[in-house]
């Protein structure tokens, strides 16, 4: 193929691409016959790019979902509105609710404004869905009677009998952005889960994090197993002993872990179970929610990549402000913080948690702002593209693009050979390894790492309350 008129260095180039790879750049280059010819019109060369945290089947869903939160919904009235009209199977489904909407909403609530059918939403956080009676009769009788269902997404695809969703559009819309590699970050992935990404057309390439299960799991078609995924909360935090044991045995059967960490205690907890197992190649922290400067440091010395949401702060900008402490404000969703030490960056959008778009989060980098609003920004292409050009030193480099003009994003996939080795920004983020001063513990119990995820009462009891102030109709 020969990409005519794109910009590289800042000049206009023509790029020819000869079997996955960078063939030339030069100022002109005349087609071969029979080539195939993309007009690029001046716009950027980019290297494709990678999401580094997603969440494949719940995003797919989302597309198909009604958005029931800020920024897009920022009332109970604007809530009522959306729900009437909200598409799903098995009932109508919402996500992305929070709080600031209509308060603790429940069965109950839910019952009293929305549709006259089944119908659930889903907190922003991704733990907690909310049914109304209708959509809780479809589950059976031992449904929470307030209709608060928290980690309960295997049930429901199991009750409801729901298939996973398509995932291309979702590809397709990533595509279309430049996206050309994907982690899929979701903690419960097992095998089965890793085929049926592999087998579910995406154009991208697929790294896939989950469970112990991913172990030894060959790579199929465009995807490999990534690391092992940790998922604790604050309220339900294992004893170290069992974390470092979790730690150790992901490292012994050579896989990095990925620890979910978005408050100080997940992060502390996670760093010091960390250093006692000693580090891996690839170890990352996922979030970083809150990170003050000696977490920061710590990070910096176990030689951990940072996975962060840089658009966090744009869409919660306004729950940030209200609901975490003023002096840990500063240290949300660090970037030059962890930069100015070494810490090594990536970026990942946790859609369908957070939006997509990676060039809303990239403008939300340059623009970061605890803003009293909640946006997406819609980024001006000329300024993120200045930062981001391709080489000219690309020849003979593996491509894996997508040119950006006036118009939106398209990327091109390269049919790579499995030898070639992925491009710079498809490459996961592996740092280099720096050993830690405190040794592995040998042998791991690695009864730890199966331990399943425990939910505590207090998670399941939270009263209902609501401040909307509609009356049912
Ligand atoms: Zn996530």
């Amino acid at each position: 193929m020969l990409i005519v008129g794109a910009e590289v260095d800042g000049a206009l180039r023509d790029v020819r691409v000869e079997r996955g790879r960078i063939g030339a750049i030069e100022r002109c280059l005349a087609p071969l016959s029979g080539e195939r010819v993309f007009d690029a019109a001046g716009g950027a060369l980019l290297p494709g790019l990678h999401d580094h945290h997603i969440h494949l089947n719940a995003a797919a869903a989302a597309l198909a979902s009604v958005r029931c939160g800020p920024p897009e919904i920022a009332s109970c009235e604007a809530l009522v509105v959306a729900l009437g009209g909200a598409p799903g199977e098995g009932g109508g489904r919402g996500v992305g609710y929070h709080t600031s909407v209509a308060g603790e909403i429940d069965r109950r609530w839910l019952d009293r404004f929305g549709p006259d059918r089944a119908v659930r939403i889903q907190h922003r956080g991704g733990r907690m869905w909310i049914l109304n009676s209708r959509a809780l009769a479809l589950l059976g009788d031992d449904m929470p009677a307030d209709g608060r269902l928290i980690d309960g997404d295997a049930l429901l695809r199991r009750r409801l009998d729901a298939s996973p969703p398509d995932l291309r559009p979702l590809g397709s819309a990533l595509a279309a952005r430049g996206v050309t590699g994907l982690t899929e970050a979701t903690a419960r992935n097992d095998a089965d889960d890793y085929h049926r990404y592999a087998r579910a057309g995406l154009d991208q390439h697929l790294l896939v994090m989950g469970t112990a299960a991913l172990d030894d799991l060959a790579p199929h078609a465009r995807a490999r197993a990534g690391a092992v995924k940790l998922h604790y909360h604050d309220h339900d935090l294992p004893a170290l002993d069992a974390l470092i044991d979790e730690v150790a045995c992901a490292h012994a059967a050579d896989r990095a872990v990925a620890a979910h960490c978005v408050t100080r205690a997940e992060l502390m907890l996670t760093l010091a179970a960390i250093e006692a197992a000693g580090p891996h190649p690839g170890d990352r922290i996922e979030h970083a929610g809150v990170a003050p400067p000696p977490a920061v440091e710590w990070i910096a010395s176990l030689g951990l990549t940072v996975v962060t949401q840089p658009h966090f702060i744009a869409e919660r900008g306004r729950a940030y402000r209200a609901e975490v402490a003023a002096h840990d404000q500063p240290w949300l969703y660090r970037l030059r913080g962890f930069r100015t030490v070494g810490v090594r960056l990536a970026g990942g959008s946790d859609a369908p948690f957070g939006g997509l778009d990676p060039w809303s989060s990239m403008a939300a980098a340059t623009e970061r702002d605890l803003g009293p609003e909640e946006v997406r920004f819609t980024p001006g292409l000329p300024t993120i593209l200045a930062g981001l050009r391709a080489g000219s030193r690309s020849v003979g480099r593996p491509i894996s693009a997508c040119s950006i003009g006036a118009g939106p994003p398209r990327a091109s996939i390269s049919p790579r050979s499995a030898s070639a080795p992925p491009s710079s920004m498809e490459r996961p983020f592996t740092p280099p390894h720096r050993p830690s001063p405190i040794r592995a513990r040998s042998p791991p119990k690695c009864a730890a790492s199966t331990a399943p995820y425990r939910r505590s009462a207090a998670a399941r009891s939270g009263a209902a309350g609501s401040r909307c102030r509609l009356r049912p109709g």
